[in-house]
């Protein structure tokens, strides 16, 4: 863990004071997740809104800063339909579809379409279960089971029907009670965070999330900072219905509660100046 994480004091003002020091360092951005971070997780995956305060706090922050960028697992247009804030870069099904702010559609590899058939074919093998979802995002997949009866009985029913996926050039990620289906060479949140911190020259990146998925966001700003190529602040979110993953609490800096101390610290973190 972090020096900074030891700090006394409550996490959201420590949170303030170090992400003030870093977008000091300009061209700065924010890297964030979407559900869990910003968005409470909820029952319904499809159900899911930018926690209250987000929206104008994130529309301030896309005036203020070089880029603010959405990091997620989700299908970039179901990211831009839920948070609903113009101005975002968004890095959809884990960094591998992006989404510029003036586009209609996002733009896709062709490695990554041509994944899409394989994805479809690999999850058709999980059969009906109660509180099973099955969303197919394209070249990605997750299978969502926190509402199955038995949700620790569920994981295994759901990986041995998967069975081999990676013959067909993919792999099985975790989650917070979700298991996802992504290719195994198209890039992950740290390519994906890389990317956006070259292509925009950033000097100070907050980056923001939940779950072991953005770990690799969080190793590479941490790469970053460690070679001396930029400021860089690890915020975890924590949830109100899940500890946050332990992984996620070491590789960050400070931890915020929940996703509404996520929203109150983008809000401060905007009107400051
Ligand atoms: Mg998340």
């Amino acid at each position: 863990m972090a020096e900074s994480s030891r700090s006394p004091g409550d996490p959201l003002s420590h949170a303030l004071g170090l992400a003030r020091a870093v977008i000091a360092h300009e061209p700065a951005g924010l890297l964030t997740d979407f559900d869990g971070t910003l968005s409470p997780i909820v029952s319904d995956p499809a159900a899911a809104r930018l926690v209250d305060g987000a929206p104008s706090a994130l529309e301030r922050l896309t005036r203020r800063l070089a880029v603010v960028a959405v990091v997620t697992g989700r299908a970039p247009l179901d990211a831009r339909r839920m948070t609903g804030v113009p101005g975002m870069l968004i890095a959809g099904n884990h960094g591998t579809e992006w989404l510029e702010p003036d586009a209609d559609e996002p733009t896709v590899s062709a490695e990554a379409v041509a994944l899409r058939a394989a994805v479809r074919e690999v999850i058709a093998r999980v059969p009906e279960m109660p509180g099973v979802v099955v969303e197919d995002k394209g070249s990605t997949a997750s299978v969502h089971f926190r509402n199955a009866p038995d949700p620790d009985a569920a994981l295994p029913a759901i990986l041995e029907a998967l069975g081999d996926v990676e013959s067909h050039g993919l792999r099985i990620g975790h989650g917070r009670q979700i298991v996802e289906v992504r290719a195994v060479n198209l890039g992950d949140k740290g390519t994906a965070s890389r990317a956006i911190i070259e292509r925009f020259g950033l000097r100070g990146a907050v980056v923001m999330g939940d779950d072991v998925t953005d770990l690799d966001m969080f190793a590479a700003v941490a790469d970053l900072r460690d070679a001396g190529e930029l400021k860089g602040l690890i915020v975890g979110v924590g949830g109100s219905d899940h500890e946050v993953p332990r992984a996620v609490v070491d590789a960050s800096d400070v931890v915020l509660a929940d996703p509404r101390e996520a929203a109150r610290f983008l809000d401060a973190l905007g009107r400051d100046g």
